[in-house]
């Protein structure tokens, strides 16, 4: 029988860069350094010889690497369900009766690789798929970039030159890139997230819609800068020109893409694209891509919208908010 004892809060383990880090992790959430949980508080006295992770003397195998360190007389004949120095978070998935602790990767026991479904984080590690949080700049798990920038970084690049020569000055926002998903939840107005799925399809074909991602980033940035200056939408001009947007709502521009192969509309004269014509904060994150994306250059702007044979309202949009953006500035 393994001697249970009373679980003591293990202490604090920091990176060498500072960053107070959750038992296990791979890699500091801030720096993306690997990390080493040896056995620095003396709670198993054995690290494996193989990765230098604490390990117990009963394990058959090391649970963060996957090695056998089985040995005769002091392994334990049985699987366990938390040797002295590891809790029990979970029955091991294989089966074989043991337990094993968030985060392991591997059974203690017999050797099976584990999965944690249901992990408590803000988003998905655009890399490795594991969790992540909002804030990362690295992946706990494979240090990659958890915000997936690094997997855009001409879009990205792009974007920040237009919103400069726009005269835009960055207001917080933090661009995401995760799975199945671009909007801005209004509760977290400057944290932005960018469907990837399809720009990881397309990364295959090697040919990633540049021009797309871009106007796809500028879109959501719009509905990131609307709840930035929420009061704004309360004003006659602000109303006037993009109606009430007060239906607050959890924004997913699933169908953004989709609309997006048609260009500027010439048969929605009160809007700029046809899905614009979805919703008042739509218009709004489609009028605010097209100023972006033409460098809010106003006269070049309204020629173009007079082309299309746009109403007197669209003018008006673009005047309202290149109004807003001037006194924002001085
Ligand atoms: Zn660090
Ligand atoms: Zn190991
Ligand atoms: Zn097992
Ligand atoms: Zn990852
Ligand atoms: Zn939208």
């Amino acid at each position: 029988m393994a001697a249970r004892r009373p679980e003591t809060p293990r202490p604090d383990h920091r990176c060498a860069c500072g960053e107070e880090l959750k038992p296990f992790w791979r890699h500091c959430s801030d720096c993306g350094r690997p990390q080493t949980w040896g056995d620095d508080h003396h709670e198993t006295g054995a690290e494996c010889g193989h990765c230098g992770w604490m390990v117990s003397d009963f394990s058959w195998y090391c649970p963060w690497c996957g090695e056998d360190i089985h040995e005769d007389g002091v392994s334990s004949d049985r699987p366990l369900k938390a040797p002295a120095g590891f809790r029990f978070s979970a029955k091991c998935d294989a089966g074989c009766g043991g337990g094993v602790q968030y985060p392991m990767d591997y059974c203690p026991w017999c050797g099976a690789e584990q999965e944690w479904p249901g992990e408590d984080f803000e988003g998905t590690c655009p890399h490795c798929e594991r969790g992540v949080d909002d804030w990362m700049d690295h992946c706990p798990w494979c240090g990659e970039d958890a915000t997936g920038q690094d997997l855009i970084p001409r879009a990205i690049r792009r974007v920040r030159r237009l919103l400069a020569v726009s005269r835009i000055r960055p207001w917080g926002y933090r661009l995401l890139l995760r799975p199945g998903v671009s909007g801005v939840d209004p509760r977290y107005p400057k944290i932005v997230e960018i469907d990837h799925s399809h720009i990881v399809e397309q990364r295959s074909r090697e040919e990633i819609p540049w021009s797309m991602v871009v106007g796809l980033i500028a879109h959501e940035l719009g509905h990131s800068f609307l709840y930035h200056h929420w009061k704004w939408t309360d004003t006659e001009a602000f109303i006037e020109a993009f109606g009430e947007v007060d239906k607050a709502y959890r924004v997913s521009d699933l169908g953004w893409v989709d609309f997006q192969r048609r260009r500027i509309t010439t048969t929605h004269p009160n809007h700029v694209t046809a899905y614009a014509a979805t919703h008042p904060q739509e218009d709004f994150a489609e009028t605010f891509r097209l100023y972006v994306t033409r460098r809010g250059r106003m006269r070049e702007l309204l020629a173009e919208m007079g082309q299309k044979r746009k109403g007197v309202v669209v003018y008006q949009k673009f005047l309202e908010l290149d109004r807003f953006l001037r006194d924002l500035r001085t």
